[in-house]
């Protein structure tokens, strides 16, 4: 007989006749992962930190996509890549050659991943090339940009669905489910801030024409999504103010800070800030008719901590800490395999657009915006 732990285990019970049973600890459940199903070609336009250091390590983790072009304005940086991710050199393109991606059968899904000035012209390029497009948030300059993405994409028969990574991860969907469920009543407000202390002058990011904004278009759009997809409801009124540290050099073409107010249907009040001008603020705190529950960091890559808040006591809930990048771009490869719509389609990315062009008119204009 084959000697086998378990064996000798029911052997040892067996002989003692169950008289006196000092049981082993149970061995660990090996998990046996599924064998690899279909994996869509995924090409990265813009090969900047973002790709660099977080979506091209992400397709390790990835079920359902893996990366098959590059598009990049620097060809030895896209070479060295390609190289070093298993890229086919003939699938590298640069911006003039791009929408010959369409020709390419290795290539399902485009994910635009350039300053936020060009991923309007990228969608639609890359849309009327015959692909599916996952672009980086903002979706676009200005909510015009985004309707012409939409609707390219619409004429293709192609999907469009803006990377809001946060909604893929474990963290933030436990926040909407603690909300929805109305465990500690009805929310009355939300507290929600991002910034950074953001550094070089010289970067697109402070360049009106790539950035479309400030803070608010890059980090801010993290405080107002953190309401709207709490409340999952659509803001009704806007309030705003907005201050820039004068003769600051980052600051001449866009703002450094801008403290908002929303007003939702159902009478939630959110209260919020966005800044380039300090150093790190990243968290969400949601208050309801009996107690509080709150993310922070809410939207870091990683290392989210949720509290919840009732009745005296606080207690903090773990969950896994997945790779949302690796998640958000497999959900797109889901929905386009199974033809489902995506949580974030380019209609999420329009109507952040839509109130933040209305933040910064309630800034400019020192009046309460509506909303319909
Ligand atoms: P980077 O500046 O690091 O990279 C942008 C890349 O775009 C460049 O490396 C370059 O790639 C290409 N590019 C083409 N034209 C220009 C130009 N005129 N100026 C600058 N770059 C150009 O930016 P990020 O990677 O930080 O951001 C890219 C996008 O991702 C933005 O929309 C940003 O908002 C979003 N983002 C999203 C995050 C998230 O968590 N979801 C986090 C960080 C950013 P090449 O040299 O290959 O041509």
């Amino acid at each position: 007989m084959a000697f086998d732990l378990e064996t000798s285990r029911r052997t040892f019970l067996k002989a003692v006749g169950g008289a006196v049973l000092i049981s082993a600890p149970a061995a660990p459940q090996l998990v046996v992962p599924e064998p690899p199903g279909r994996k869509l070609g995924w090409a990265i336009v813009g090969l900047g930190r973002l790709a660099i250091n977080q979506i091209l390590p992400a397709f390790a983790k990835c079920e359902k996509s893996r990366v098959t072009a590059l598009v990049s304005g620097d060809p030895d940086k896209a070479g060295k890549l390609a190289a070093r991710y298993g890229v086919d050199p003939k699938n590298i393109y640069n911006y003039a050659n791009y929408d010959s991606v369409r020709e390419n059968p290795a290539v399902d899904v485009i994910y635009i991943a350039l300053p936020n000035g060009m991923h309007a012209e990228y969608t639609i390029r890359g849309a009327r090339a015959g692909k599916h497009i996952l672009s980086e948030k903002p979706m676009a300059n200005t909510p015009r940009d985004c309707e012409e993405m939409i609707d390219a994409s619409r004429k293709a028969g192609r999907k469009l669905m803006v990377a809001y990574r946060v909604r893929y991860e474990p963290f933030n969907q436990a926040m909407i489910k603690l909300a929805g469920s109305r465990d500690l009543g009805a929310i009355k407000v939300i507290v929600s801030d991002h910034g950074f202390n953001i550094g070089d002058p010289a970067q697109w990011r402070l360049k009106k024409d790539l950035a479309g904004g400030g803070s608010l278009m890059d980090i801010g759009i993290y405080a107002l999504q953190a309401t709207r997809y709490i409340t999952g409801e659509e803001p009704v009124e806007v309030n705003a103010m907005q201050y820039s540290t004068p003769g600051d050099p980052r600051f001449k073409e866009v703002e450094e800070t801008v403290n908002f107010q929303l007003r939702y249907p159902s009478g939630v009040l959110a209260q919020c800030t966005s800044s380039y001008g300090y150093s790190g603020q990243n968290r969400y705190r949601v208050v309801t008719e009996r107690g509080w529950f709150e993310l922070e960091p809410a939207t870091s890559y990683t290392n989210l901590k949720m509290r919840v808040g009732r009745a005296g006591s606080i207690e903090e809930r773990t969950m896994p800490q997945i790779d949302h990048f690796a998640a958000e771009m497999d959900h797109f490869s889901d929905c386009i395999m199974n033809a489902k719509e995506p949580l974030t389609p380019g209609q999420e990315g329009l109507r952040d657009l839509r109130i933040m062009m209305a933040i910064y008119e309630a800034a400019r204009s020192g009046r309460t915006v509506r909303l319909s």
